[in-house]
Formats: C-alpha cells, sequence, structure tokens
C-alpha cells in the first residue's frame, strides 16, 4: 500500500522495509531507494523505547557527509545523493546478515564480556562479527561460524575487513581532528549488482547511533549511550557531533523543515 508521504510536494511512496531508526522506500529509479531516517531510538535489543527530536535530520546529515568523505578516499558506499533533510537516495543492496563492530577502546557489552574497564585503548583495532537477528539477540559469531553457514564467502569477509579497517583508519583521524575518540561503531554491509557486476559496498549510515563518539577533552559521551544510559541532553550531543562536522542545519533550514512535516494541508490518502 502506498502511504502519504510527510512532504506533501512528492509524491506517495512504496514502503520497501521499516526498521527501528530508519524507513526505506522505492526509489525513483530502478535498483534505489529513499533511506528515510526516523527520531525513533531503541537500544537493548528494543526493551528501551524513545524518541530523540530532530535526531534523523541529525543523522541524515552525519551519515551523508561521512559516506561521502568515504567515498573520496575509495570506499565504495551505498549513498547518491542527498533528498530533503529527512531522506536520502541510496543504491538498492542485499544487506549481508552481519553486524561488523570495530573497536579502538574497550566499551559497552564488550567491556562487561572480557571484564575490561570502560575506555581501556585495545592494542590494535578490533574487528568483531555479531548475525543481524533481534530474536536471537544478534549473537556474536566468528569467521568459522560466517563460513559454515555461509552467510558470506571468505572473498566476502576479506573485502568487508579492508574496508572496515580502513574506515576505521580514516574516521579516527577525522574524529580526532574534531576533539573526538572514535571509541567503537558498526556498519553493514550489502551486495550491488551493477552492469552485471557483484560487488560488495558499505550501507545503511554511520552517526552517533552507531558509533561510540567520546569529547577528548572531557571524556563526554556524545552519542547513542546518552539514551541509552539516560544521561539526558542526547540531541545536543548530536547537535554538537554535526557541528563539528560542519555540516548542523541552520536555523532557516530547520524552521523550512518544520513546516514541511506539518503542512498545513493535510497529505491525501
Ligand atoms: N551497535 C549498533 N547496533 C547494535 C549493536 C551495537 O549500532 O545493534 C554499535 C554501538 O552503538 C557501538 C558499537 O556498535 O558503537 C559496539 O556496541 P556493543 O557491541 O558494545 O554493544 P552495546 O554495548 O551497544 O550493546
Amino acid at each position: 500500500m502506498l502511504k502519504p508521504n510527510i512532504y506533501p510536494f512528492m509524491p506517495p511512496r512504496k514502503p520497501i522495509y521499516e526498521g527501528k531508526a530508519k524507513q526505506l522506500f522505492e526509489g525513483p529509479e530502478p535498483g534505489t531507494l529513499i533511506q528515510h531516517f526516523k527520531d525513533d531510538a531503541t537500544a537493548f535489543n528494543n526493551q528501551k523505547r524513545g524518541t530523540i527530536s530532530g535526531k534523523g535530520v541529525l543523522n541524515n546529515r552525519i551519515s551523508e557527509c561521512l559516506m561521502l568523505r568515504l567515498a573520496e578516499i575509495g570506499i565504495p558506499t551505498h549513498f547518491i545523493r542527498s533528498l530533503n533533510m529527512r531522506e536520502q537516495l541510496v543504491k538498492a543492496v542485499q544487506i549481508i546478515p552481519l553486524e561488523i563492530v570495530i573497536r579502538n577502546y574497550a566499551a559497552g557489552s564488550f567491556a562487561k564480556r572480557y571484564g575490561v574497564e570502560e575506555g581501556t585503548p585495545l592494542g590494535q583495532p578490533l574487528v568483531e562479527y555479531f548475525l543481524k537477528n533481534d530474536k536471537l539477540g544478534d549473537p556474536l559469531v566468528s569467521e568459522e561460524h560466517i563460513f559454515a553457514f555461509q552467510w558470506a564467502t571468505t572473498q566476502d569477509i576479506d573485502d568487508i575487513r579492508l574496508m572496515a579497517l580502513r574506515t576505521n583508519d580514516f574516521l579516527c583521524g577525522l574524529f580526532t581532528g574534531l576533539g573526538i575518540r572514535l571509541v567503537d561503531f558498526k556498519l553493514e554491509f550489502g551486495r550491488s549488482f551493477e552492469n552485471g557486476m557483484e560487488r560488495i559496498i558499505l550501507a545503511d549510515e554511520i552517526s552517533p547511533d552507531n558509533c561510540r563518539l567520546w569529547d577528548m577533552k572531557t571524556g563526554q559521551k556524545m552519542d547513542k549511550d546518552r539514551f541509552r544510559l539516560d544521561l539526558g541532553n542526547v540531541e545536543d550531543a548530536y547537535r554538537e557531533v554535526a557541528r563539528r562536522l560542519g555540516v548542523l542545519p541552520t536555523e532557516a533550514e530547520t524552521a523550512a523543515q518544520g513546516k514541511a512535516e506539518k503542512p498545513d494541508i493535510a497529505p491525501a490518502e
């Protein structure tokens, strides 16, 4: 069923998939999708739910900025172009059912699992794989599991590891320049089929929803842990990340966005 668009000047479009923080719609051309960023937030495998006002707009901007910078250094990504404050056009991919977590410091579930203090630096960047399966609570899996269950091939994992570590290298440098420590983050990759060629590209998003970002001076958390741990000022932290990246929406853009989301005329069913 077609859904009315919150942007009254755009036609209704076909929803493809609704996740926790994002929604995907059919794109205007074959092989494309519209990725819509919501303000909804969940944590602890959906046990905690909430809304962070303005988060979708900020994550759309932050993810666009980081994906574009990564493309510049040769990491293939699904990002095509920004459509509006909450939406971007992306390449349709077949998602590989793995969450790739790259860690530079111990934090979160990792610090608990291995009994190390949050913030302990790791001897080298660590790549971990989790099966994308909410019912099973996204269990940690090894490369052996990945090959035995045929979730990905050895070549896929070689490509994914290389791209994940290159992304980590680049983002660590970029965030350090902004006074932010990249503690850990999660990536998702997908199979793209273009011009008869199959290749693995970076998909999903890179934002404070799936990174741990700590202010280097104060140690303050600037990411979703503020929501997970009820630390308050969640939106301010996301805004500060966007500000340091130079992509904070202006007041005029925010006002125009508010108007587009609350149209005077209700969109047609
Ligand atoms: N992460 C994510 N989605 C998940 C699980 C983790 O984006 O479903 C991110 C999380 O924000 C953090 C990194 O991956 O930046 C490592 O998270 P961890 O495995 O420590 O899990 P958590 O402590 O968040 O449960």
